[in-house]
């Protein structure tokens, strides 16, 4: 086990904490969750360990696909190893299929396929409820140089194509997601999640949302949907427990 420190982040599924070496940290994957800008918050059983799984499978398969991430290997149950990275405080939103935010932005129904993927950015500040961004506003902010904004797009679209390949194998469709990325000694890495909690992933067939949607409109079947995402990249079924 690493020697834990101090926690350095605490987010809507996950804590992060120091370990003794400063290259590296523990992220520790929560049942907890919030939606809708923190105004509705719940748990749902066994996440924490299903999205450290999936994240685990994500991870390792965008590092054999030649996506640097943060990720170095799962400790446990909820608790896996990365990179200690500097975030870079705007997030990639991408977008295959219009649903969500956008739907309402620019007024096409939900499941529209786009004419080619979108791209958007958005500050990570949640007391500004995370706005969308442009290019403009990101340099003018000093958020990101051009070079790296042009390495998370460039990273952000082999995810796409990585992760829609993958999914489409187990009739899942990838909706749309939201990417982090983070500075680490000179390069630009993926960081942060690839889970139903930060992804739309409708199964194929019947278009039903397995991801934190559920939660958000209380579709039900919260836990089965994120179980049933695991069981089908992996195979693994999880009798989930709850966390302490
Ligand atoms: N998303 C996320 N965290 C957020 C907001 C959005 O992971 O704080 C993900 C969301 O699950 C979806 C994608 O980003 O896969 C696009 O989200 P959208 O802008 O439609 O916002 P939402 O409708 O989720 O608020």
């Amino acid at each position: 086990m690493q020697n834990i420190t101090d926690m350095i982040a605490e987010g809507k599924g996950k804590r992060l904490y120091a370990t003794e070496n400063p290259d590296e940290a523990v992220v520790y994957y929560r049942d907890e969750t919030f939606a809708f800008h923190g105004l509705k918050r719940g748990r749902i059983i066994g996440k924490g360990e299903i999205n450290n799984l999936i994240c685990e499978y994500m991870f390792t398969m965008l590092t054999e696909k030649g996506v640097p991430n943060h990720f170095i290997r799962r400790i446990d149950n909820r608790c896996s190893l990365v990179k200690r990275v500097e975030i870079i405080p705007v997030t990639v939103k991408v977008r295959n299929i219009v649903a969500g935010s956008l739907a309402k932005r620019i007024g096409y129904p939900d499941g529209t396929r786009l004419k080619n993927t979108v791209l958007e950015y958005c500050l990570k500040d949640p007391e500004l409820e995370d706005p969308l961004v442009n290019l403009t506003h990101i340099t003018a902010m000093s958020l990101a140089t051009p070079e790296e904004i042009k390495r998370m797009e460039e990273l952000s679209l082999r995810v796409n194509e990585i992760v829609s390949g993958c999914m489409a194998e187990i009739n899942i469709e990838l909706i749309d997601f939201k990417l982090e990325f983070g500075r680490y000694k000179g390069q630009i890495l993926l960081a942060d999640e690839v889970s139903p909690d930060t992804c739309r992933f409708w199964d194929a067939r019947t278009h039903e949302p397995l991801d934190i949607d559920r939660f958000r409109h209380d579709l039900g079947d919260v836990e089965e949907a994120y179980r049933e995402v695991l069981h089908r990249l992996t195979g693994n079924v999880l009798k989930n427990t709850e966390e302490e």
